[in-house]
């Protein structure tokens, strides 16, 4: 794949803006994944100049193309619904994996031999449609049993928390209803996982405000920062 994109309309100047003023409404405790799939490399650029390190990707061509034209301080996230044939590529290129969705790309991860952990977030279905990826709570409750035995757990794999997406609507209560719900989830686990599981990645352009307020610890915001996506 090549990135020729297009350039984007946004300027350098209105994405540095974007991020200033995210920043400045962001809590220090919450970090801001700046989410550039689809963006140029030049759009990327932009947002490193302005002291952005983590960036969330989608797409496993683009990962790797991106991963290998930007130095190695950045975090890579891998946001998208990931394929057990992809797991081997991805798992190295990744600071953190929000998108374990089921459980057999929890065991893909698991296969490969990653020589530190592999930090992932396991993905939870909040929103009422049912095209979003996810775990529903039971199937999940038995993953971390699962994971926590000892032919299946695997210590190259550290569970850091969860990540959900609420549903797309204006209605604010229902988006901040969903977000709590996975924010109680998060919290009655809490206790059971250690302390590595310290992250709640919930929250996009057009709800991580709600996000913030419900608890969430880490953001992932592209059109905000990058404008509309191509
Ligand atoms: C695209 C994407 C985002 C960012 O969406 P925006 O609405 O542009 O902020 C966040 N999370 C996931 C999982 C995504 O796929």
């Amino acid at each position: 794949m090549s990135l020729d994109f297009t350039l984007t309309k946004m300027d350098n100047n209105t994405i540095q803006t974007n991020i200033h003023a995210i920043r400045d409404a962001v809590p220090d405790h919450v970090t801001l994944v700046a989410v550039s799939k689809t963006q140029p490399l030049d759009a990327i650029a932009s947002a490193y100049a302005e002291g952005i390190r983590d960036f969330g990707e989608n797409r496993v061509a683009e990962l790797v193309e991106k991963a290998d034209a930007f130095p190695d301080d950045v975090r890579w996230h891998a946001i998208g619904h990931l394929q057990t044939n992809k797991a081997k590529t991805v798992a190295p290129l990744s600071h953190l994996i929000h998108a374990v969705d089921s459980t057999r790309i929890y065991e893909a991860l698991a296969l490969h031999k990653n020589p530190t952990p592999l930090d992932v977030l396991l993905q939870v279905h909040i929103a009422e449609e049912s095209s979003k990826f996810g775990f529903l709570e039971d199937e999940l409750r038995t993953l971390i049993e699962m994971s926590g035995n000892e032919t299946f757990g695997n210590t190259s794999i550290r569970i850091k928390g969860l990540m959900g997406m609420a549903t797309f609507t204006k209605d604010t209560t229902q988006i901040a209803k969903e977000f709590k719900g996975l924010r109680s989830l998060f919290e009655e686990l809490a206790p059971s996982m250690g302390d590595d599981f310290d992250t709640l990645s919930m929250g996009m352009s057009g709800d991580w405000n709600i996000a913030i307020n419900e608890g969430s610890t880490m953001i992932r915001v592209g059109s905000a920062i990058f404008g509309a996506r191509h």
